[in-house]
């Protein structure tokens, strides 16, 4: 009898420590992706989710996986995001105060966006792109107030603007942990080119975060990793210049910025070379390439669908894969630098979907769609950006180019790969319930299974329970856990990562 019992154990064990790696049920055609222990336990999960305000205005709603509609910024909390982007513009609105899209992304919605983020336990990186509208590799137009001001004039307006808008950001209930002092900086920043002035830019916005508050992270944001030797340039000039920063932080579309390997190459030169912390601002991934919106996609047949350092498909398993391949390249950088991910704008879906529709009833869905965005500025660009980007935003103004790369559907239902986030973390031995403590919570759904009372929790899950590796989960797991709970020895293993 004994050796039976022994048996039954040794199968048991099997079976537990087979489960141990995947902490959620495994589906036909998602598979959770595989766990990475973090260098960095605050390693960052984040996403950027600057246009949410201007889609909830046009109507957009989100649910969670099982259809419940739910806050984004709790569904994001749920799913393992931990930190939220977003971008600021300084008054991107026409002389009528019509907004020019891309979220009319201001001050205000920052604060709203850093006060709903803070509920939920979120923390902020404020994106100043010091400019009316989108700033990138190719536009640093300086804000329509500063042009023709003197570069130590738009250094004093930067720094006095940088200041006011994080007060009032903070005011608002936002937990402001980063600032980027630039967005895609690569070939200049607020209208100003030269290094000697691109420094005094940086550091006029670095000195107002270090006076808002020392604690918080100054980035500097690179584009183009695939460019190796021009972005260790680059991060040379940095150090010439004497620019104060602490992060150096390169956009990540796989598509465009070459492999994995090179990405850790580029920050572990920031890193070894100066002590910088290293970051992915922004990276996406198509998870379908079909469009919902009628406004072209960046992804999509024949544009950007091919190239060597593309490894995944585009499906959501594809999407869940490369944003963990991101995590894990930012993880390797050298030192234990490697700071974390922001996926840029994972919400991003359509405001009127345009599948399948044809004839009359697409004509229809597409003006409702324009109308929408020109109205709340839920697409890219409005045609009141004319305003200020006359030659290219003024002219192809439009909708999402990124709905095939957000982590809902179209009818903003999340997806399996918005697991991601959370499913990169290791399970924790007595977590049994997956919400990264170990407390009585636990102890008490160990119980309820011992006597076969259905819990909500899978067997995979359960089987974190084992903290005494007696190869069964029952009232003595228990008990230990109920000990740890109470600051009283226990087994060493409790509230450790599962590898
Ligand atoms: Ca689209």
């Amino acid at each position: 009898m004994k050796a039976v019992k022994t048996l039954l154990s040794l199968l048991l064990a099997a079976v537990l420590v087979a489960a141990v790696p995947t902490v959620h049920a495994v589906e036909s055609d998602y598979t959770a992706v595989e766990p990475i222990r973090f260098n960095n336990p605050d390693f960052i999960r984040g996403m950027d989710v600057s246009s949410v305000i201007s889609l909830e205005q046009s109507g957009v709603k989100y649910y969670d996986e099982n259809g419940v509609e739910k806050d984004l910024f709790r569904i994001l909390s749920e799913n393992g995001v931990n930190y939220i982007r977003v971008r600021v513009w300084n008054r991107p609105y026409d002389a009528e105060g019509k907004g020019f899209g891309g979220g009319n992304s201001d001050v205000e919605k920052a604060a709203e966006i850093g006060r709903r983020a803070a509920k939920y336990g979120m923390k902020l990186l404020v994106d100043f792109h010091y400019s009316d509208f989108w700033a990138d590799p190719g536009k640093q137009k300086a804000p329509a107030e500063w042009s023709g001001l003197s570069v130590a004039q738009k250094a004093q307006k930067v720094y006095d603007f940088t200041l006011g808008a994080l007060t009032a950001i903070k005011n608002a209930g936002a937990d402001i942990g980063m600032v980027q002092v630039g967005n895609e900086t690569t070939n200049g920043v607020c209208g100003v080119y030269d290094w000697a002035d691109r420094a005094q830019i940086f550091n006029a916005g670095a000195s107002a975060v270090r006076a808002f508050d020392k604690d918080v992270l100054v980035a500097i944001h690179f584009t183009d990793p695939q460019k190796t030797d021009v972005i260790k340039w680059l991060t040379d000039q940095l150090d010439v210049y004497k620019v104060d920063y602490d992060v150096l932080a390169t956009s990540y579309y796989p598509y465009w910025h070459g492999s994995l390997s090179n990405l850790t190459a580029v920050l572990d030169y920031a890193a070894e070379k100066y002590g910088k912390l290293g970051m992915v601002a922004e990276t996406s991934y198509a998870n379908t390439l079909t469009d919902t919106d009628s406004h072209p996609n960046t992804v999509a047949v024949g544009a950007n669908d091919q190239g060597a350092d593309l490894l995944w498909d585009f499906s959501v398993q594809g999407q869940a894969d490369e944003v963990r391949g991101v995590m894990n390249a930012v993880n390797n950088v050298s030192g234990g630098k490697g700071l974390g991910v922001f996926y840029w704008e994972g919400a991003w879906i359509t405001v009127g979907d345009t599948t399948g529709l044809q004839g009359d009833a697409l004509t229809e869905q597409i003006e409702k769609n324009k109308t929408l965005w020109e109205e709340n500025g839920s697409g890219w660009a409005a045609s009141y950006s004319a305003a200020y980007d006359p030659d290219d935003a003024g002219k192809w103004y439009g909708g999402s180019a990124v709905d095939n790369q957000a982590f809902f559907d179209s009818k903003g239902r999340a997806l399996p790969s918005l697991r991601v986030f959370r499913d990169v973390l290791p399970a924790i031995w007595g977590d049994v319930d997956g919400d990264r403590t170990v407390d009585v919570s636990d102890a008490a759904i160990i119980q309820r299974y011992e006597v076969g009372i259905p819990t909500a929790v899978g067997e995979a899950q359960i089987a974190c329970g084992d903290v005494n590796a007696d190869g069964e989960v029952d009232v003595l797991d228990a008990t230990w856990i109920q000990r740890y709970d109470a600051d009283l020895p226990a087994p060493e293993r409790i509230g450790t990562e599962i590898m």
